[in-house]
């Protein structure tokens, strides 16, 4: 990461194609790694000083590509519409502008809150609180965080006194305003952030409830992963003539990451990513699982043969999982092993190694994975097994990135299995008929059908 002074202005070197889609202006940035990719300043950007010194104080020298489109757009009050994901810098993008325009207003008094950021699950709540606290370090201006799986007594009387910054699971929120612990009236900024997961996750509702609380008077920032049709639809008179930026091609994978596919047996597999860790000498790797049995048993596994090892899933308490993650981040914990909503939100600079024991059953699952490797400009390694079972899964996942993805046998663990019907990932609602079942070919030669990169979610 670059840290030099910014003194030197150089023109732009973003590739700009307005494009127009649903009426809107689409500005296409090439994606690049954090800081490097622009000789911009955050000084020119319109940031006070005390936001300034904070960036200083961070390290961070330029702007990344979203920053540079978003914080202008967003001081000046405009709405933004973001296909951003996580490792963009997309949290500075909305945090920093949104506090350069609070620090101007009036502070929040009784249970009002001035910006309020929705996000699909709690660690990456409590991940954006972060950054909104180090980014208003030097500003008089409180933020705080509510979510679901904990006590509502404290955070009520951390509401009592207002806050300009609230960081929310959507679910908690309502709880909050269904008992009038917190006021929308003077609301300025809306933020949904991954609004794709939270659609995923079930929360339209929930978002939509909470929409029709808010003053109409108020700026709305989007941010997801992908323009989805769900996505547009959302974003559909939600947003007034928002700016729209894109940071990567739509379903493309950071280029920073190297990605491979080691085919190997299914039930060879914990024995195999126990290999790679040690013979690679691994020290930090996120693994996902598609199930919470499977991420407990493969970390109880890798614990007994002495990897320090924990897993982190929708059935731990909320103190397990913020344990775990505090373990992994300060290197207690080797190897975390993560269901694919857990690990959201997860932020780990430099994470180098992200393994996938089962592919996603869903294809976009893969980029956001993938997406926790090769941040912040770093080179990251994400590694697949991939059975022959999942075969179909690996198509839709080529399908989708639009490139094939490079496989390499390890020695000792080829894979003996060369065909087989594909996973039942109905939860065991599908009754197999072995007559009818599909038999596709080898994991490097089969096509499946479209509707494939869409098999159901557990
Ligand atoms: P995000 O995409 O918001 O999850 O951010 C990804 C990571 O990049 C976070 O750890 C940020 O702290 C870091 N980051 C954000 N903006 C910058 C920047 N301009 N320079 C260096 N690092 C940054």
């Amino acid at each position: 990461m670059e840290t030099g002074p910014c003194s030197l202005r150089v023109s732009l070197r973003l590739s700009r194609s307005p494009l127009r889609v649903i009426g809107f202006r689409i500005t296409t940035i090439s994606q690049a790694p954090i800081a490097t990719s622009t000789q911009a300043c955050f000084d020119d950007l319109g940031l006070g000083e005390p936001l300034l010194k904070a960036l200083r104080e961070k390290g961070y020298s330029h702007p990344s590509p979203i920053q540079e489109q978003a914080i202008p757009a967003v001081i000046k009050g405009r709405d933004v519409m973001a296909a951003a994901q996580t490792g963009t810098g997309k949290t500075a993008g909305f945090t920093l502008p949104l506090l350069e325009r609070l620090r101007h207003g009036r502070r929040a008094t009784r249970r009002q809150v001035r910006v309020l950021v929705l996000t699909p699950t709690r660690e990456l709540a409590a991940q954006v609180l972060e950054n909104v606290r180090a980014y208003s370090l030097h500003l008089p201006l409180r933020s705080d965080v509510v979510f679901g799986g904990v006590k509502i007594n404290p955070q009520i009387a951390r509401l009592q006194d207002g806050v300009d910054v609230l960081v929310a699971t959507p679910g908690r929120l309502l709880d909050l305003h269904h008992q009038r612990m917190v006021l929308f009236d003077r609301l300025e900024s809306l933020v949904l952030d991954e609004a794709d997961r939270m659609l995923d996750m079930g929360f339209i509702h929930d978002i939509r409830k909470l929409i029709r609380l808010l003053p109409e008077q108020r700026q709305t920032l989007l941010f997801s992963a992908t323009f989805s049709p769900p996505i547009r639809k959302l974003a559909t008179g939600l947003l007034h003539q928002p700016l729209q930026i894109q940071v990567a091609p739509e379903n493309q994978t950071a280029r920073s990451v190297d990605q491979v596919v080691h085919p190997c047996d299914m039930k060879r597999k914990p024995d195999l990513l126990s290999h790679l860790i040690r013979s690679g000498g691994w020290q930090q790797v996120l693994v996902f699982s598609r199930t919470k049995h499977g991420a407990n048993r493969v970390a109880e596994r890798l614990s007994k043969e002495g990897l320090a090892a924990a897993a982190i899933h929708g059935n731990k308490s909320q103190g397990a999982r913020t344990r775990a993650l505090q373990g992994f981040k300060q290197g207690d914990v080797r190897v975390l092993v993560a269901t694919d909503i857990a690990a959201r939100g997860i932020d780990i600079q430099q994470l180098p190694h992200v393994v996938n024991l089962d592919l996603p059953n869903v294809a976009e699952d893969y980029v956001h994975r993938i997406g926790r490797t090769g941040r912040a400009g770093e080179t990251g390694h994400a590694i697949s097994l991939v059975a022959a079972e999942e075969a179909l899964l690996l198509q839709a996942i080529e399908r989708l990135t639009g490139e094939p993805l490079r496989q390499e046998p390890v020695k000792g663990f080829e894979p003996t299995v060369l065909s087989a019907p594909p996973l039942d990932l109905s939860g065991g609602r599908r009754k197999h008929n072995n007559s009818s079942r599909r038999r596709p070919g080898p994991v490097s030669n089969r096509r499946s059908s479209p509707s494939s990169s869409r098999q159901r979610r557990r």
